[in-house]
């Protein structure tokens, strides 16, 4: 089960994973929204990868609540507080858990979702990080609920994640940047369910 020492694995790997992702993820931010989310997310996430060098923590909650007041306070624009509050309350969620089985992070994920939804307001089809997200969590618990492990439901999530994302396509903003496009927005892959779902992967592959 997955103690500090994978929580701190998971945002350094997320953090090289968008740092080798970042022009990517301005170009698609570039097409429907202002170009800065690859930047946003590098500089947040860099900052999120040092926190365990510089400090030590209690646990993956008191890790994860730095994680979010970071990112909070370094990415900026709309997906800076989004991903803060997933991190928050994911924290909340782990107080006091130093290693968190299946069930457990099934629960903090999604209290992290909720504090997004809670936040943004976004619904699905809006064309958001949430339509990530949402199948991710989902698949992660059809997974667990099916006697699946860790790094079984973990693997789920990540590919529901990915399909998720790719569905953004077709779909028309109706939150953020990108809703100022109307229909123009289709075509056009959301660069937050495209961050969303690197954050899915680099969990896969560093918490179980
Ligand atoms: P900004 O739009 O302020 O420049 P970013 O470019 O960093 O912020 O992030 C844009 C991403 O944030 C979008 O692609 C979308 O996934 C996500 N986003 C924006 N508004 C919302 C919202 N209300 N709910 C969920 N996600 C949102
Ligand atoms: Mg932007």
């Amino acid at each position: 089960m997955p103690t500090l020492e994978a929580f701190t694995a998971w945002m350094q790997d997320f953090a090289r994973t968008i740092a080798e992702h970042s022009e990517h993820l301005t170009d698609l931010d570039r097409a429907i929204g202002d170009g800065d989310h690859g930047s946003n997310m590098a500089r947040g996430t860099a900052r999120c990868a040092q926190l365990a060098d510089d400090q030590t923590f209690a646990g993956p909650g008191d890790y994860l609540k730095k994680v979010g007041m970071t990112l909070v306070s370094t990415v900026g624009g709309a997906s800076g507080p989004l991903y803060g509050t997933f991190f928050l309350r994911m924290a909340t969620s782990l107080a006091e858990v130093e290693d968190p089985g299946p069930e457990q992070l099934g629960t903090a994920l999604e209290a992290g979702v909720q504090g997004i939804l809670t936040r943004g307001r976004a619904e699905h089809g809006d064309k958001t990080m949430y339509d990530a997200l949402a199948p991710a969590l989902e698949s992660y618990r059809q997974a667990v609920a099916d006697g699946g492990d860790l790094a079984g439901a973990l693997a789920a999530a990540a590919k529901a994640a990915a399909e998720g994302r790719d569905a953004t396509t077709d779909m028309v903003a109706r939150k953020g940047r990108a809703s100022y496009l109307g229909d123009r927005s289709r075509g056009h892959l959301d660069p937050g369910a495209a961050s969303a779902t690197l954050l899915l992967e680099s969990a896969a592959r560093t918490l179980p």
